[in-house]
């Protein structure tokens, strides 16, 4: 049975990203990552592969390649937290012990609940951008799309980058409008939520946007059932807005349907003591929003999609997260209280055409941040569509995950 120092769960973007900033510290630490995956992937980009702009294999990389220099990689998966033993068990049946844990798996894609998906995914018109095999799909239903009825879904619950399941439906409206069928396709977007972005700032720009687009707008409605025969259907659960209940079902047919399936906190997470037990961050890991220290256990941290914070899980998240939870972990170590304080902050490069981006960014409570300060970031723009294209990945690959940027 092994033991170590700081152990990391996950070798995802938060994951790397932290151990990269602890081996930085100048301290002499024992840090090991558990990461079941051989690769790591920037899944940012996965919203360019899917309307054709990119190639998938520019988003994935070895895991081996990212692991940073010192750090012991275990390539297994956890399966049960003890956080009174200071343990966790894996799948491989290994018992493994820690001082201190980081835990960073990540969100899970809950497609169960939504009837039918899983089958027909990649199929009949029916596509998803939120994982790498399926993203290029994507595009190869958009290129060959004849017109017809186009819905865009958007689930109940928090989502990685609440913006990508709307970043989509622009690209795929910005490209039938370059490809000539656009004149006969009528787009819907079907979003659970109750509006485009819960920043008011930004919302009022998207709002715009779809409006000029002639984008059809439908809240409150919560995707549950993708029906392919003998006709392709959509089926929605359509809430009261008043009241929150569902009152009814609504049936879209459609020709083609991105969806964006719903998430939730990995099990391992969900059911170990570190959860949140209530609420709408029921499962994911109980830390403090601000210093990200768990609550009940001051020798358990977490950050990125797993940790329970009330913004938009992002990797522009994680990259304000990490520096300070890496702080206060180095100053629990030597007893001293957590006193750096994350802010919120979260960003999200919203792609409203191939070659425009209004990018958003926000601290806690949906307050709008802009960073550039002299530009108007509450409109489309090419430079902000260069960062995203060229100055954020690389920034990602060479900044980030070296514990850099
Ligand atoms: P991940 O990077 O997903 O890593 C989790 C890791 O944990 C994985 O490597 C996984 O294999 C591992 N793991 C899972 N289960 C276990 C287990 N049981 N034991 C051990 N390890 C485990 N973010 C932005 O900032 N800007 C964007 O424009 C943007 N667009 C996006 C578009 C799409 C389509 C998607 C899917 C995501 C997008 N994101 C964007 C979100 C961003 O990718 C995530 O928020 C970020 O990767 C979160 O980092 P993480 O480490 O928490 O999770």
């Amino acid at each position: 049975e092994s033991r170590h120092q700081v152990l990391i769960i996950g070798g995802g973007t938060a994951g790397i990203t932290t151990a990269a900033r602890l081996t930085r510290s100048g301290k002499k630490l024992d840090i090991a990552v558990i990461e079941p995956s051989d690769k790591h992937f920037y899944q940012p980009l996965w919203t360019l592969v899917g309307a054709g702009i990119v190639p998938k294999e520019i988003t994935v990389r070895k895991e081996a390649s990212v692991m940073p220099k010192g750090v012991t990689w275990i390539r297994d998966a956890v399966v049960e937290i003890d956080p009174d033993a200071n343990q966790v068990r894996t799948a491989g049946g290994r018992t493994i012990g820690y001082d201190y844990l980081v835990v960073a798996p990540g969100i899970q894609y809950d497609w169960d609940a939504v009837k039918g998906l899983r089958e027909t995914l990649g199929k009949n018109g029916v596509v998803t951008n939120y994982t790498y095999e399926a993203a290029p799909k994507t595009w190869e239903a958009m290129k060959n799309f004849e017109g017809g009825t186009a819905v865009f879904t958007n689930p109940l619950g928090q989502v990685k980058c609440g913006g990508a399941p709307q970043k989509v439906m622009y690209l795929a409206d910005d490209y039938w409008r370059r490809s000539g069928v656009r004149g006969k396709t009528k787009m819907i977007g079907a979003f659970a939520g109750t509006v485009m972005l819960g920043v008011p700032e930004i919302n009022k720009s998207l709002e715009r946007i779809v409006r000029q687009r002639d984008i059809e707008m439908r809240f409150y409605h919560n995707l549950v059932e993708v029906r392919t025969s003998p006709q392709k259907e959509a089926v929605f659960d359509v809430r009261d807005p008043k009241t929150g209940e569902t009152t009814h079902q609504e049936v879209i047919p459609f020709d083609f349907l991105h969806a964006t399936p719903p998430m939730k906190a990995p099990d391992f997470v969900a059911e170990s003591p570190l959860a949140v037990p209530e609420g709408p961050h029921k499962g994911y890991v109980d830390v403090d929003i601000y210093t990200l220290q768990h609550k009940r256990y001051p020798n358990v941290f977490s950050l990125g999609d797993a940790a329970a914070l009330p913004t938009a899980k992002t990797g522009a998240a994680v990259r304000k997260q990490a520096p300070k939870l890496v702080k206060n972990l180095l100053a629990v170590m030597e007893g001293k209280p957590a006193e750096a304080k994350y802010n919120g902050y979260s960003s999200c490069p919203i792609v409203t055409a191939r070659g425009r981006v209004l990018l958003g960014e926000f601290l806690y409570d949906n307050k709008y941040k802009p960073t550039f300060v002299f530009l108007d970031q509450t409109k489309e723009r090419w430079d902000m569509w260069l960062l995203k294209r060229y100055v954020l990945p690389p920034l990602y690959w060479y900044g980030m995950l070296k514990g850099l940027a």
